[in-house]
């Protein structure tokens, strides 16, 4: 895998690419014309924005390294703190997208891209649930993937890349307000060891910010482009209070035209395989999918359906039964054990005992969440690996250690 990953780079560039400008003074997006012209969305469960298209903040360009001088990034480096995070180097990648040197990788780095190292990182669900997830969105090609996943009453975690929010931001206002699990993905869809900390802050952060001012809720789940993360990134991870999600069956879907040559029948034949071993599973999946082209697209539509006879298919807080996979605690999301409903609280009941103040959520005040014993949410400002085996409890940890054995070798 990671000797194309230039090629998918260079085209999620090209998809990402804004219609108008290249320059770091996005205010107003094009519209999402494709998200305009469907008609079938399902009523919105999750009603938290009002957002018409016009950013408050200024965004880098959408292909580009977010920069680490401007004052968000800044106040964003301010706030943060950074002790503790390991002192581990940058990795340097080739054009074709290798390190250049993965003997030069120290061994504790736990580097996912040299060694299929996880360390605490989410890889696969609970016996039974089936982790549906998306990468690379929103994209012209999502809202066809969400009709179809509205059709077939599916939620999905949504890994998205920033620049694509901010022109697709009508697909990302669909996603949130069906109940779909928004996340982060990056800003630019670079390794993320080849970047330094403040890169990585802030490709980080301007995703979720942009995530933020479409949809009123703030990320709290991330998935590394390529799986690239090392115990750096971990901690980085850890001090924005991020959950890392690998998975532990691949599509290779990214690899399907216009990105390489893999055909609808060897992704056919995976999903086939993979429901074949579906009676001596020992652990459900998280798996990597793509809403990055149109035959990405079809050969979602064309599987699910199997998919869906033989696993319980869920987004990823879902199984782990996480209400909150945004920091505003008075939205929760439907959970697997069915605890909790999607929905909006008015902060009365169905929060947590967490100590950090929920942050506004704006304009929501529909209730349809449960009323049921909260799960400890994780902080803010530390600890999300941590607080992640809280709360995954005795299954989790089992499960999170298991999915090291399941890892993918890519
Ligand atoms: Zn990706």
């Amino acid at each position: 895998m990671i000797a194309k990953l230039s090629v998918l780079a260079t085209i999620v560039a090209m998809a990402m690419a804004a219609p108008t400008s290249t320059t770091a003074t996005t205010t107003t997006a094009a519209p999402d014309a494709a998200t305009s012209a469907s008609n079938s969305a399902a009523t919105p469960i999750l009603q938290l924005s009002s957002f018409n298209g016009q950013f408050k903040n200024q965004y880098p360009p959408p292909d580009a390294i977010a920069p680490t001088d401007t004052p968000l990034v800044k106040q964003w480096l301010a706030e943060l703190n950074l002790t503790g995070i390991p002192n581990l180097p940058v990795v340097p990648f080739t054009d074709n997208g290798d390190p250049k040197d993965p003997s030069a990788v120290p061994a504790d780095a736990c580097d996912w891209t040299v060694t299929n190292c996880i360390n605490k990182d989410l890889t696969v669900c609970p016996k039974g649930a089936w982790g549906l997830t998306y990468d690379d969105g929103p994209t012209q090609y999502s809202p066809q993937l969400y009709d179809f996943l509205d059709t077939t009453q599916q939620k999905a975690t949504l890994f998205y890349i920033g620049g694509n929010v901010i022109q697709y931001w009508q697909s990302a206002l669909r996603a949130c307000e069906a109940g779909h699990q928004l996340a982060v993905h990056t800003w630019s869809h670079h390794p993320s060891t080849s970047l330094t900390n403040e890169q990585f802050i802030a490709e980080v952060k301007y995703t979720e910010l942009a995530i933020k001012e479409v949809c009123g809720v703030t990320t709290r789940y991330f998935r590394p482009p390529y799986g690239d993360v090392d115990n750096r990134i971990r901690g980085l991870l850890d001090a924005m209070g991020y959950i890392n999600v690998i998975w532990d069956y691949d599509t290779d879907d990214w690899q399907m035209s216009p990105g390489g040559s893999r055909t609808e029948a060897q992704v056919d034949d995976e999903f086939a395989k993979w429901i074949a071993a579906a009676p001596n599973d020992t652990t459900g999946h998280i798996v990597l999918e793509h809403e990055l082209y149109q035959t990405t697209v079809d050969a979602a539509i064309k599987n699910l359906p199997a998919v869906q006879k033989t696993w319980k298919t869920v987004p990823v807080a879902a199984c782990m039964n996480d209400p909150h996979p945004y920091r505003e605690q008075n939205v929760t999301l439907a959970t697997m054990d069915g605890n909790y409903t999607t929905g909006i609280t008015n902060g009365s009941k169905n929060t947590t005992s967490s100590t950090t103040s929920p942050s506004s959520t704006g304009k929501g005040n529909s209730s349809t969440s449960g009323n049921r014993t909260p799960i400890t949410a994780a902080g803010m400002s530390g600890g999300a690996m941590a607080t992640a085996g809280q709360r995954l409890g005795s299954f989790g940890l089992t499960t999170v250690l298991l999915g090291a054995v399941f890892a993918m070798v890519l």
